[in-house]
């Protein structure tokens, strides 16, 4: 049966889209999303014979261990090692099947296809009971529902000090986890306050073995790894997507983000596009991939405990008061609507790295409005092509999706969805590699200045 998986409101540009899902000759599942009604696409069969495969190393050389050290997950994937490495055009498993020569997707064609990848990284999440604290439930179901999904009010600024901060040491963090600085005077927001919670604790105590069970620590890699193809066309890119195709894989995102985020085990989603070989890309067809982690990132972990830090000394929302000062610079501000802001961070990482926030802020895909989804793929296509015409051919790049943590309940309402869009290229034919200080010691060292990038890609066009 068809099931739609957005219903319009009345003015948007974009029409349905129509989710429809079957299972591979392996039993993966396979998501369509269709433009129009009716394709029949989920029920065409998958003539392959996948019964001699492998599947996903189960054994203790493949799992998630601690790494006590840093205080962080590292997830070890063994079976990755066969994967399908630049296939040649005519064996592309991400085109369309065509007589004698079946793919990954059955169908003869296709507008937006989400699948379990066949190596993945992180497996056999099922549906059911969400995280602990069981907010994903509140999510489960609200696939692409516009406006107020997950009843998140954009409420800007106003957090009361202390709501979402982390207690230092709660949950058993190792101590300094994730960056805290010995002395108040290395951090510039409210000394001293900023150290608890910055390695980020506030996540859930079962993310973070403590004591003498932190040198030994392992898990079983209970997750979901999904591709999502954003096109039947091999060779296109996201920057060339229509705004209604761009618009189809925000639902999708949207879709999985919540579907995802409602299984169990699973406490983050996280959606990506790696583009190019230089981002170590293993097919060129245009497509980007999501992973339901059963841990809640490093990175989204230092984003709440940073909100928390910044709020508990008097402010209000981190995510709100980035936005309204580099919209009051200025100068790192690369193109705008109504309903988002693009610019370069100040203090960028990456030679060229833009963010992308909604103005009124919401925590994840699923709470997106309608009018905020449409306005999202005019900005985004309008950045990815600044990016091109920067480099006079489509550079490689990481696009990140920085969502709140699936049953975070006590951070949810905090916390700033964007986009981090990062190109690793210096300039034509210079590449930026993560050497000693980067790899060794987490210190970036950017040797393009942030307001030049950004002029750039404004003049860009
Ligand atoms: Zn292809």
């Amino acid at each position: 049966m068809h099931e739609p998986a957005a219903v319009p409101a009345p003015a948007a540009v974009p029409a349905a889209v129509w989710k429809n899902s079957g299972r591979l000759a392996d039993g993966r599942e396979i998501i369509y999303f269709d433009e129009s009604p009716g394709s029949g696409r989920a029920q065409v069969r998958d003539t392959r014979d996948l019964s001699d495969e492998a599947g996903p190393a189960t054994g203790p050389e493949s799992g998630i261990r601690w790494d006590p050290l840093a205080g962080e997950w590292v997830v070890i994937a063994a079976q990755r090692q066969g994967r399908t490495f630049l296939p040649p055009l005519e064996q592309c498993p991400l085109c369309p099947s065509r007589p004698g020569r079946p793919t990954e997707i059955p169908a003869s064609d296709y507008d937006v296809v989400v699948f379990e990848n066949r190596f993945p990284s992180l497996y056999g999440a099922q549906p059911g009971p969400a995280g602990p604290d069981g907010a994903a439930a509140a999510q489960a179901g609200s696939g692409g529902t516009p406006e107020g999904v997950g009843g998140t009010p954009a409420r800007a600024g106003g957090t009361p000090a202390g709501v979402g901060g982390t207690p230092a040491g709660a949950g058993g963090t190792p101590a300094g986890a994730g960056g805290t600085p010995a002395g108040a005077g290395d951090t510039p927001a409210g000394a001293g306050g900023t150290s608890a919670g910055a390695g980020g604790t506030s996540a859930g105590a079962g993310d973070t073995p403590s004591g003498r069970d932190s040198l030994t620590a392992r898990r079983p890699p209970t997750g979901r790894c999904e591709v999502v193809c954003f096109t039947a066309d091999h060779d296109s890119a996201f920057a060339y997507l229509t705004p209604s195709r761009a618009r189809t894989v925000v639902e999708a995102g949207a879709d999985r983000t919540a579907v995802l985020g409602a299984m169990g085990g699973i406490r983050q989603v996280f959606c990506f596009e790696n583009k190019g070989e230089e981002i170590g890309v293993t097919l060129h067809h245009p497509h980007g991939q999501i992973y339901g982690f059963p841990f809640v990132t490093p990175r989204t972990r230092q984003l709440i405990g940073q909100a928390a830090a910044y709020a508990r000394s008097g402010n209000g929302n981190l995510f709100d008061d980035v936005v309204a000062s580099e919209l009051s610079a200025g100068t790192r501000v690369v193109a705008r609507n109504e309903h988002w802001t693009a610019f370069v961070p100040a203090a960028a990482r990456w030679p060229y790295e833009v963010l992308l926030f909604p103005v009124r802020r919401v925590p994840d895909l699923p709470a997106l409005c309608d009018a905020a989804r449409d306005a999202f793929c005019e900005l985004y296509l309008d950045v990815l092509r600044r990016f091109d015409a920067v480099f006079g051919s489509q550079p490689p790049y990481i696009a990140a999706w920085y969502q709140a943590p699936a049953g975070g309940t006590a951070t949810r309402n905090d916390f700033g969805l964007h986009l981090r869009v990062m190109s690793v290229r210096r300039a034509p034919g210079k590449l930026k590699y993560l050497a000693g200080t980067e790899s060794g010691m987490g210190v970036w060292i950017n040797d393009v200045v942030p307001e030049t990038a950004a002029l750039r890609l404004r003049e860009a066009r």
